[in-house]
């Protein structure tokens, strides 16, 4: 990324939301390297528009609207900007399922797609494994643990023996079993180190997000299950440790910000030149401590794993129970220990089928909806 090389075009999907806007501040520093194409968001029409008016995309659309009479909308903007002519690299920032078409085709019409939407390779990595080897595109996570992971191996991937996963451990770290069953909409959103969306940081509170990115892990790295772990590190300061098979363990570690791994996502191998990151500093960090994570407490874990493990279409059912489960929590219709539950109920009365075509992938996501949205009703 150094010397002259030509601006690099840069999509957005899910442009008004957390990771979106943070990939906005690393652009707004780095503009002779990159150039804003494609801007897609979701239905946040206030936002978008201060976004084109400062940025003047080619191209600009809403995604979670239909009919709109200023932008293109509905569900294909998504695809639309991902596969722009002009676009090198597409942010896949958008919110579960709804990401995984624009990934497929990105990667099929050779991009370089930087992965917020773990939700996709949950879902379907062996097919977005597919999609990047047919069309000559490539996966890059932005997820800190996983950037962790890709910072740590590059240049010597070979000998990986084993990933260590940290987890903050959420607001419910240390709360007994019984009050964590119980805990309200405010509290399961007082993330203690990261400021995020709704969605992923009640995954963090429940432990779900650790499970969705040991499955993650799975796919980016090629590790079998039982070579990846979770450790719970409260200061969220080490982001992963990883293990080569000599006993040798590296880590990669910063201040909690997004920013850097986005960064990085956009230009791996290499690395930009960025005022904008707090600089490190042992001593402001303070103690860095680890635990083992209470798995009795936090069940949600404990089943995108064994979900993870029986592969197929079993973790795109966890990922769509989850989903319906968090968003009837968010609305208060269920309590917070009914989210595990309802993921449960749908995995258990799931007979897992390969997960061989987007459609079989499709079905049993559309199943575990409707599934979880009966139980969640009783
Ligand atoms: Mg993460």
């Amino acid at each position: 990324m150094s010397g002259s090389g030509a601006q690099r075009g840069i999509a957005i999907l899910g442009s008004t939301g957390s990771i979106g806007r943070s990939t906005l501040d690393v652009l707004r520093r780095q503009q002779d390297h990159f150039r804003l194409i494609a801007l897609a968001a979701g239905c946040n029409r206030g936002e978008l528009a201060s976004q084109v008016a400062e940025w003047r995309p080619s191209y600009a659309g809403l995604a979670g609207v239909s009919n709109d009479v200023r932008w293109p909308s509905g569900p294909e903007v998504l695809v639309e900007a991902a596969t722009h002519p002009d676009v090198d690299i597409v942010v896949n920032a958008v919110v579960g399922a709804a990401g995984l078409d624009a990934t497929l085709a990105a990667l099929h019409a050779g991009k370089r797609v930087a992965l917020a939407n773990k939700e996709t390779l949950v879902m379907a990595g062996d097919l977005v494994a597919q999609a990047a080897c047919a069309g000559g595109g490539e996966i890059v996570p932005i997820d800190s643990e996983h950037s962790a992971v890709l910072q740590c191996v590059t240049g010597r991937d070979d000998g990986l023996a084993r990933l260590i996963l940290t987890a903050s451990g959420g607001p419910f770290r240390e709360w007994p079993a019984d009050r964590v069953r119980s805990a309200t909409i405010e509290e399961a959103l007082q993330h203690p180190t990261w400021r995020m969306g709704s969605k992923i940081t009640v995954d963090c509170a429940t432990l779900a997000n650790k499970a969705l990115e040991l499955i993650e892990a799975h796919h980016l790295f090629g590790l079998p299950y039982d070579s990846l772990e979770v450790v719970v590190h409260p200061q969220s300061i080490v982001h992963a440790f990883v293990e080569f098979h000599d006993g040798s363990v590296l880590a990669q570690l910063g201040f909690p910000s997004m920013e850097l791994p986005i960064l990085y996502a956009l230009t791996h191998p290499q690395r930009l030149p960025d005022t904008g990151v707090r600089r490190f500093d042992p001593v402001a960090a303070g103690p860095l401590t680890f635990e083992p994570v209470r798995a009795d407490v936090f069940p949600a874990l404990v089943s995108g794993i064994a979900a993870g493990r029986a592969g197929g279409t079993a973790p795109a059912v966890f990922n769509a129970a989850n989903e319906v489960a968090v968003a009837a929590f968010l609305q208060g219709a269920i309590p917070f220990g009914r989210i595990s539950e309802t993921i449960d109920r749908a995995l258990d009365s799931h007979a897992p089928a390969p997960a061989s075509s987007v459609e079989a992938v499709r079905a049993a996501d559309r199943w575990a909806r409707e599934e979880a949205r009966q139980s969640v009703r009783q």
